[in-house]
């Protein structure tokens, strides 16, 4: 619960508010109803407690739907210390415990590539929460989060954070037992033991690791013979507290065809899930990859690339990579118009053009009121509020002037236009439900 509402903080909060005050409070346990928090020092603590306490309550009461308290201690030790002897008397962690004499019994490839790891993960608010289960999950396996539930549309970094978790777990511990399978390589190399009568050593191989990573695992629904093997490898590995991690298309609960056992042992642990990353983290992401790979990438060719539509890091990726060739090939410097030529097909085919009436239509169908309603002059509170956002999101999404957009909701005056736009500015700052309906109703225009 604290790492998402912290991730929902971080979306409401500036960078440096957020990594300032927030970023370093931990989850220290709960009593009763209320949950313990801790703060690194004295004046951190009292700090948050004049300015923020207020917002993280609201926050964690959106997410867990109660009466939940929050106190705030500071924390015993300094957190590094904290941490690391915790984990030295974690004895269940067999991960520590492993004979770096004695190799490991089986012959196994860890499948893990290299280049995705958490240093070439650039986190924002989309994955934030994902980010930080993941590192927790590589700093301390077997520990909090065990299984590990990563989910996210296609693009958004699943495959590269369930990989940066092996890589980390190997650099600390080159013997550790560590695989990454494709639930579908997991799925061929079961079909193949079948045949060769080959049962033992598939058992033997998987029951011994100490971190398993399957990626995909959406694919294993309806086949059953593979979701059974996977359910006894899950138990023995989970018994003997072994961390296992996967990653899906989608939530446990939707994706069809899972059996019920998979679907509840999915749920013992932790899910978190990865959403579209927003323009400041696209920007981020270009980047870090222009920089590793060498590209010259101008700030506004990052912007340009990152507003267009796409939210699907591994195109943006596919654009960035386009772009160099071309540069390297003609010799000539990445600029924006050379962007805007090379990538016109793809950007402008992505760029949804939303229309006054679009925006009118879907809120109104959002909030269950009438087009004509969100029109009037009617001041009910039911109203005001989804007129406001209309107005809001016709301002930011489409190029209607405000007298434009006056016109169109039942010959308002622009000032009466601008006056919502500050408005909804101004509540943004404050209100991260408002933030959250707001960057949904987007979403949904845009797709
Ligand atoms: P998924 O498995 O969710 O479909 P991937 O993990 O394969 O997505 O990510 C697609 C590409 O985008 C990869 O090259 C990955 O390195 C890159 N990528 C995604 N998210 C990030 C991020 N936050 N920082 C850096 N690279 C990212
Ligand atoms: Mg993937």
């Amino acid at each position: 619960v604290w790492l998402q509402a912290q991730s929902n903080l971080a979306k409401v909060l500036t960078h440096q508010t957020y990594t300032t005050w927030i970023e370093p409070i931990r989850f220290a346990g709960t009593r009763n109803n209320t949950l313990l928090l801790e703060a690194p020092n004295l004046f951190i603590r009292e700090r948050v407690r004049e300015s923020y306490l207020p917002m993280i309550l609201e926050s964690v009461r959106s997410l867990t739907d109660s009466h939940f308290q929050v106190e705030l201690q500071i924390a015993a030790k300094p957190q590094e210390k904290t941490h690391k002897s915790s984990r030295k008397t974690n004895s269940g962690n067999e991960l520590q415990e492993v004979d770096p004499e004695k190799p490991a019994p089986v012959e196994f490839s860890t499948n893990l590539n290299t280049k995705y790891t958490f240093e070439t993960f650039v986190c924002g608010g989309s994955n934030q929460f994902a980010h930080a289960a993941a590192q927790s999950v590589a700093n301390n396996p077997a520990g909090k989060y065990n299984p590990l539930f990563i989910y996210g549309g296609v693009g958004l970094g699943k495959t590269h954070l369930l990989t940066a978790i092996g890589n980390q777990v190997l650099a600390k511990n080159r013997k550790a037992r560590v695989c990454f399978y494709t639930s579908e390589k997991f799925m061929n190399e079961l079909i193949n033991c079948l045949r060769y009568q080959k049962m033992d050593q598939f058992r033997n191989k998987f029951r011994k690791m100490d971190l398993l990573l399957i990626d995909d695992i959406q694919f294993i629904a309806g086949k059953e013979r593979t979701q059974e093997e996977f359910f006894h490898t899950f138990n023995a590995l989970y018994e003997s507290h072994k961390q296992i991690v996967v990653t899906s298309d989608k939530f446990p609960k939707d994706i069809p065809g899972l059996e019920e056992r998979l679907r509840s042992r999915f749920e013992w642990g932790l899910i978190a899930d990865i959403q579209p990353p927003d323009t400041e983290t696209k920007v981020a992401i270009l980047r870090k990859k222009a920089e590793n790979d060498g590209i010259l990438l101008p700030d506004e060719v990052a912007l340009f690339l990152a507003s267009s539509a796409s939210t699907n890091v591994r195109e943006l990726e596919g654009m960035l990579i386009r772009l160099g060739a071309v540069s390297s090939l003609t010799g000539k410097n990445i600029t924006l118009d050379m962007a805007r030529e090379v990538l016109k097909d793809i950007i402008v085919d992505k760029t949804k053009e939303v229309s006054v009436e679009m925006i009118q239509k879907y809120v109104a169908d959002h909030f269950n009121i009438k087009v004509a309603d969100l029109k009037s002059d009617k001041r009910t509170k039911a109203l005001v509020v989804p007129r406001q956002i209309a107005i809001y999101l016709c301002r930011d999404m489409t190029k209607a002037s405000y007298p434009d957009i006056g016109d169109k909701f039942g010959g308002k005056d622009h000032s009466t236009i601008i006056h919502s736009v500050k408005k909804v500015d101004k509540l943004l700052t404050q209100d991260f439900e408002l933030k959250n309906t707001i960057e949904t109703l987007r979403k949904g225009l845009l797709s």
